[in-house]
């Protein structure tokens, strides 16, 4: 994310609205731009974003209390829910009418809340049903793993501690583990944009340094947005934060700016 300099405390969004609307997402800066995005339930509007761009492998740090809508900008970025108005720009596309599997084989993968790993499936089975290609494992017990799907998928493992873990059934990792091969599948499948909600929540703090610094070498290869509530974690990822507040974007910055920010202390770090 480029910090304006001397505006540290300036709204990306409102500074975006400064230039004319095409450039803030045709000119290939942005991997992903959400525009006048709103979500309505019942009446009751989760999300109002009037304009959010990611730069390409930017890792970025969403905030915010429960109810936030932090989960519901997720779901409108995979495809999952749609908008009740407004435009998802993915790589200059407009994906807003995506189907969510299109929008997946297009190079958005998500990891969701609590992790998603098959228990009675080995860590290395995981990975497997994970590449590419492959989601018929269950059909085709047979289907072959290259040599260099192998080594993929080892070196990752490796990364992540789970090299000694290969065999063992899913259900017999700790929380961490589980969060790592959750990460680890997700990586696999090697989306262009992470979606990652809440990596650290249950986490102990040895875990979570580990998972903030994985997640820091994925940056670089991959974009990734990073919803998270601890502090703790955030500070480590050392990432430009949005912070959504009732649904809308109310500041964003370093967290250290945020932290000065006094309306962002009394709606939410204050407490
Ligand atoms: P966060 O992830 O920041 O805690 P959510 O995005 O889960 O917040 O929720 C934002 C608000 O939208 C909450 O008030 C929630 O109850 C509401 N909401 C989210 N999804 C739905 C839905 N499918 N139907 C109705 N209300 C929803
Ligand atoms: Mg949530």
């Amino acid at each position: 994310m480029a910090m304006v300099e001397g505006r540290a405390n300036t709204r990306i969004s409102e500074y975006l609205l400064d230039s004319p609307i095409e450039s803030r997402f045709s000119e290939e800066k942005y991997i992903l731009f959400l525009q006048g995005i709103t979500a309505v339930f019942d009446g009751f509007k989760a999300l109002d974003i009037e304009a959010l761009g990611i730069e390409h492998n930017e890792l970025r740090v969403i905030i915010g209390p429960n109810g936030a809508g932090k989960t519901t900008m997720c779901d409108i970025i995979s495809g999952k829910t749609r908008p009740t108005t407004g435009s998802v720009y993915f790589e200059g596309q407009n994906i807003t009418e995506t189907a969510e599997t299109e929008i997946a084989l297009l190079g958005i993968g998500r990891k969701f809340q609590t992790p998603t790993v098959f228990d009675s499936l080995t860590t290395y089975q995981n990975m497997e049903l994970a590449l590419p290609g492959h989601q018929n494992w269950f059909a085709n017990l047979y289907s072959k793993i290259s040599p260099e799907e192998n080594n993929q998928i080892l070196s990752i493992l490796e990364r992540v501690g789970l090299k000694n873990e290969l065999h063992t059934e899913a259900k017999y990792l700790s929380h961490g583990q589980r969060q790592w091969l959750a990460i680890s599948t997700l990586v696999l499948s090697n989306p262009k944009l992470l979606l990652v909600d809440e990596p650290a929540a249950g986490l102990t703090d040895a875990e979570t340094a580990l998972t903030a610094e994985l997640l820091l070498e994925l940056k670089g290869e991959h974009t990734l947005i990073i919803i998270e509530h601890d502090m703790d974690f955030v500070r480590q990822l050392d990432s430009p934060v949005t912070m959504l507040h009732e649904g809308k974007i109310m500041a964003e910055g370093t967290l250290a700016d945020l932290q000065q920010n006094e309306e962002v202390i009394e709606a939410y770090l204050g407490r």
